[in-house]
């Protein structure tokens, strides 16, 4: 049978996978500049025996498997391979030998996982049918994204795949779990930036000045009402400024405030309708109070939708894997992911694999110092992947 097949060699290139997942965590790379990462992927497609490896996207790598009848359908297994910019707290052999840089986000995890499943998937290629499409790609961590830097490089083209699977690892899932959400999953994601200019002096004075402090407050609180009025209840949406800086002192007003934040929701047409409430909000507020502003809106990744048919069948294959007990229906997660760009393509399946293991003390999330996994993930990670793809393939 194709799982025992799967689930055997899973378990026989459990320690191998474990040594690529160090190797990446040692050496950790960030977005867009992750050569040696690269060059280290393409080394172990290759003595896997994968020969069809097109680079994509100056990092990245499209490579396939082909099975019996390769034409019959194409699925997609897609890994990031970028890292962060925080310094590693872990004291642990593979901890990290680039100052500076760590594997926080578990894309160590998720490209030594697709390594694995590839080799799984190549051993086994005789008893499946159709191609599959392994996607190593940069710059996940980073706007506007290494995702849409490789659909301009025709990722999906040539072949085009029907559907395309992505992992991530997640810290509040036990390992031994995994998790699904078919439909709207995770939120689009905007930076904000803001200039309130004024007029500064001293703060004993202020009808001969224009306070850009009091301008920026009443902008700031005005705006909530695109969350709490303008969008629909229906909608989740988040409106945060982290980052408020107006440099006056106890008796000096400022000429200018700054303000950074982001915004956050699940729908791209209220996405873009909310921008220009946003801009219409901040411009009549400040104009108003008689300052100028500047407010702009860096587009971020959009929202990311499963497509509930391929997502259902992926959430099924797990549970026979893995057992209907470990595979955990999810939340909406705010956080944005730019797999999003794929599933706007074509139909997506995002899901999570468990990393939590509390009895050894690992707990941290993601994007922290001391963020770390339950290695025995791995065995999973490149399994169930490989038999996602496999069942994919024969289900659709
Ligand atoms: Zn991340
Ligand atoms: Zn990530």
């Amino acid at each position: 049978m194709m799982k025992d097949k799967i689930k055997s060699l899973a378990k026989a290139y459990k320690q191998e996978v474990i040594a690529n997942r160090r190797h990446l965590h040692a050496n950790p790379e960030l977005s867009y500049q992750e050569y040696n990462t690269s060059k280290f992927v393409k080394e172990k497609l290759e003595e896997i025996g994968i020969t069809i490896i097109e680079s994509k996207a100056d990092t990245g790598w499209a490579a396939l498997i082909k099975g019996k009848n390769p034409e019959k359908r194409v699925v997609a297994l897609r890994a990031d391979m970028d890292a962060l910019p925080i310094v590693e707290a872990n004291d642990v052999p593979y901890k990290s030998q680039n100052p500076g840089v760590m594997h926080a986000c578990g894309h160590d995890v998720h490209t030594a996982s697709l390594l694995g499943a590839a080799k799984i998937l190549h051993e086994v290629k005789e008893d499946w049918e159709g191609t599959i499409k392994l996607i190593f790609q940069p710059g996940e961590e980073v706007a506007p994204g290494g995702a849409s830097f490789m659909i301009a490089d025709k990722v999906l083209e040539n072949p085009r795949p029907n559907g395309i699977i992505g992992q991530h690892v997640m810290p509040f899932i036990e390992v031994g779990k995994v998790g699904f959400r078919p439909g709207i999953y995770m939120a689009s994601a905007d930076e904000i930036y803001v200039t309130v200019k004024g007029k500064g002096g001293h703060a004993a004075m202020p009808e001969t000045l224009i306070d850009p402090v009091l301008i920026a407050s009443h902008m700031i609180v005005a705006l909530q009402q695109v969350v709490s009025r303008a969008a629909s209840p229906k909608i989740p949406s988040v409106l945060s400024f982290g980052k408020v800086e107006a440099l006056g002192a106890t008796n000096v007003i400022p000429n200018e405030v700054k303000i950074q934040g982001t915004f956050r929701t699940l729908d791209e047409e209220w996405r873009a309708k909310a921008h220009e409430k946003m801009t219409a909000i901040a411009k009549g507020i400040v104009e108003g109070m008689g300052g100028e502003v500047d407010f702009e809106i860096r587009k971020g990744y959009p929202f990311l939708k499963n497509d509930p048919e391929l997502t259902n069948r992926s959430q099924q294959a797990a549970e026979e894997y893995l057992g209907k007990e470990n595979v955990l229906d999810l939340d909406i997660w705010m956080a944005a992911e730019d797999f999003a760009y794929y599933s706007q393509e074509i139909e997506g399946c995002f899901y999570r694999l468990g990393t939590r293991n509390e009895a050894k003390g690992i707990t941290s999330g993601v994007h922290t110092p001391t963020f770390d996994i339950d290695e025995d993930a791995l065995e999973i990670g490149a399994g169930l992947m490989a038999y996602l793809a496999v069942s994919e393939l024969e289900k659709a």
